[in-house]
C-alpha cells in the first residue's frame, strides 16, 4: 500500500495532476476527498473528471448547494459534496444510494461527515494548504490506481 504525495504550486497544476490521476482511475472506485475549505477538493476534481473524459474541467463546478452533480460523457461520475450536510444525517438519507447502482467513479468532498457504506474500492486522497498557492496532495494508496 504506497503512499504518494504530490506538491503542486499552482491551480493549474493540480487540475493537471487531477487529469493525470483521472486518467488512471477504472470505475468502480470511490474517491474521498478531505482537507480545509479552499484545500482545492473542487479545483482536483475538475482534472479528475476532465482526465476520465466526463466533462471539461470548465463544466465541473461546486454542487455545494445541489449536493450532488452528475457527468455522463462516457465515464460515468459523480461529484457530492457533503460540506453544508449536517453529520448527524445518514448518507442513506440523502437520496443518493443510486448512485452506487451501477460501476462509476464517485468522488465526494467533506466525506468524512457522514458514514458512507460500500463495498467499492476506496481511494483517498487528502488536501493540505502549504502556503497561498501551495498545496499538498496526499494519495493514500496508490494500488488504486492503473
Ligand atoms: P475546496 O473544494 O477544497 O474548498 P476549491 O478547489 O474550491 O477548494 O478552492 C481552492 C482555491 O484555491 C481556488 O480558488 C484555487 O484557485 C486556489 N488555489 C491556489 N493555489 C492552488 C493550488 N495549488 N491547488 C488548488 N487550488 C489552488
Ligand atoms: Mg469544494
Amino acid at each position: 500500500m504506497a503512499e504518494r504525495v504530490l506538491l503542486t504550486q499552482s491551480t493549474e497544476e493540480t487540475i493537471l495532476r487531477g487529469r493525470e490521476i483521472g486518467k488512471r482511475l477504472r470505475p468502480p472506485v470511490l474517491i474521498l476527498l478531505s482537507g480545509d475549505l479552499g484545500a482545492g477538493k473542487t479545483t482536483l476534481t475538475k482534472g479528475l473528471v476532465s482526465g476520465l473524459g466526463a466533462a471539461e474541467e470548465d463544466e465541473v463546478t461546486s454542487p455545494t448547494f445541489t449536493l450532488v452533480h452528475k457527468y455522463d460523457g462516457g465515464a460515468r461520475v459523480y461529484h457530492v459534496d457533503l460540506y453544508r450536510i449536517e453529520s448527524v444525517r445518514d448518507f442513506d438519507t440523502l437520496g443518493l444510494e443510486e448512485i452506487f447502482d451501477e460501476p462509476a467513479v464517485v468522488i465526494v468532498e467533506w466525506a468524512d461527515k457522514l458514514n458512507l457504506r460500500t463495498d467499492w474500492p476506496v481511494l483517498r486522497i487528502q488536501l493540505e494548504h502549504v502556503s497561498e498557492t501551495g498545496r499538498r496532495i496526499s494519495i493514500e494508496d496508490t494500488s488504486q490506481l492503473l
